[in-house]
C-alpha cells in the first residue's frame, strides 16, 4: 500500500518504520525535519497526502489534528482511508472524522495504548472508532504495528476508550505510589511489599509490569533515574482529556480530578520531564498534609 505517515515523533517514527519494513510504500511527513528508517521525506503536507491509499496521522493534540484535517482532507485520493493514532478529545476526534467524509474519505480514531517500547517492537494496542468497513481496512496495518485492535463503536469510541484507561492508569499509579510510601514509613521492605502485592488483590499493571520502586519488579523507569517512559506532562494531558470529557458528560469522576490535580501540581513543581512513576519520591519527601 501507498501510505502517508504524519508525525514522526517518538511514537510515529518506529510506527511509520514498521509499516515500511514489512513492505509498504511509507512517505512520511513532520514539520521538525523527523525521518524514520526506510520511509521517503518529504517537505509539504500537500505531497504526503496526495495520491495514497492511507493516511495515518499521530500527532500531538487535538486543535493540531483539527488544523491539519483542515488542510490535507482536499489531498486525499479519492475512497482513501484516514487513521488518526494520536490521544485528543473526543470532539477533536469526532471532527475529524466529518471533516474526511465531507472529501468521501474513509476515517478511524485508532489511539494507541503500549508506549515506545510497544511502538518500536510492533506491539501496540489499538483502539478504535468508526464505520467497520473503515475499521476493517485499517486491520492489516494495526496487525503490523501492534499486536491487538479493538473496535470500540463510533466515529470517536477509540479516543473515548483511550481516556478511560489512562485515567485508570493515573489513578493506579497514585496509589501504588502511596502505599510504596505509607510501607516505607510503617518499615516494611519494598520488595516484601512488592512480592505480597503483586499475587493480592492490590495487584495491577502500575505495580505488577511497571512499578516505580527502584530496583523491584520488572525493569521500568524507575531503574532508570524515572527517566520517561510515559512523562509525566503526558499523564496530566491525558488526565485533563478525562476531566474534560467527564464535564461534557455530566459524569461523577472524583478521584480522576483529584489524579488530574495531583499531577498538575507535580508537573508544575518540578515533575516536567520525569517519568509519570517519579510521583514515588516525591511522596516520601512529602509529610502527611504536604500538597504535591
Ligand atoms: P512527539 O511529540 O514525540 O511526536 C509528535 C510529532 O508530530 C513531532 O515530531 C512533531 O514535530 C510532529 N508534528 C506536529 N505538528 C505536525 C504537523 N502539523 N504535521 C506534521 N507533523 C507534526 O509525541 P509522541 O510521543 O510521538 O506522541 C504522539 C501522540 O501519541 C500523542 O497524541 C500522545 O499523547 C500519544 N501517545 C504517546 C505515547 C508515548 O508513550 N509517547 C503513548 C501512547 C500515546
Amino acid at each position: 500500500m501507498k501510505i502517508g505517515f504524519f508525525g514522526l515523533g517518538n511514537m510515529g517514527g518506529p510506527m511509520a518504520a514498521n509499516l515500511a519494513k514489512a513492505g509498504h510504500e511509507v512517505t512520511g511527513y513532520d514539520i521538525a525535519g523527523t525521518t524514520a528508517a526506510g520511509v521517503t521525506s518529504v517537505a509539504s503536507a500537500r505531497e504526503a497526502a496526495s495520491g495514497q491509499d492511507v493516511v495515518i496521522t499521530m500527532l500531538p493534540n487535538g486543535k493540531i489534528l483539527r488544523d491539519l484535517y483542515d488542510e490535507i482532507v482536499a489531498y486525499g485520493a479519492k475512497g482513501s482511508l484516514f487513521v488518526d493514532c494520536s490521544t485528543v478529545d473526543v470532539e477533536s476526534a469526532q471532527y475529524a472524522h466529518a471533516k474526511a467524509k465531507t472529501n468521501s474519505l474513509a476515517s478511524v480514531d485508532a489511539p494507541v495504548s503500549g508506549g515506545i517500547t510497544g511502538a518500536a517492537a510492533g506491539t501496540l494496542t489499538f483502539m478504535a472508532g468508526g464505520e467497520d468497513d473503515a475499521f476493517q481496512r485499517a486491520v492489516p496495518l494495526f496487525e503490523i504495528m501492534g499486536q491487538k485492535a479493538v473496535h470500540c463503536g463510533a466515529a470517536g469510541a477509540g479516543q473515548s476508550a483511550k481516556i478511560c484507561n489512562n485515567m485508570i492508569l493515573g489513578i493506579s499509579m497514585i496509589g501504588v505510589c502511596e502505599a510504596f510510601s505509607l510501607a516505607d514509613k510503617l518499615g516494611l521492605d519494598r520488595q516484601k511489599m512488592f512480592d505480597v502485592v503483586s499475587t493480592s488483590s492490590g495487584f495491577c499493571w502500575s505495580l505488577n509490569n511497571y512499578c516505580p520502586a527502584p530496583g523491584v519488579g520488572p525493569k521500568s523507569p524507575a531503574d532508570n533515574d524515572y527517566k520517561p517512559g510515559f512523562a509525566a506532562e503526558l499523564m496530566l494531558k491525558d488526565l485533563m482529556l478525562s476531566q474534560a470529557a467527564a464535564d461534557a458528560t455530566n459524569a461523577a469522576t472524583p478521584l480522576g480530578a483529584a489524579a488530574t490535580a495531583f499531577y498538575q501540581a507535580f508537573v508544575e513543581h518540578g515533575g516536567r520531564g520525569k517519568d509519570f512513576s517519579a510521583v514515588l519520591p516525591r511522596l516520601s519527601e512529602m509529610k502527611r498534609g504536604d500538597q504535591p
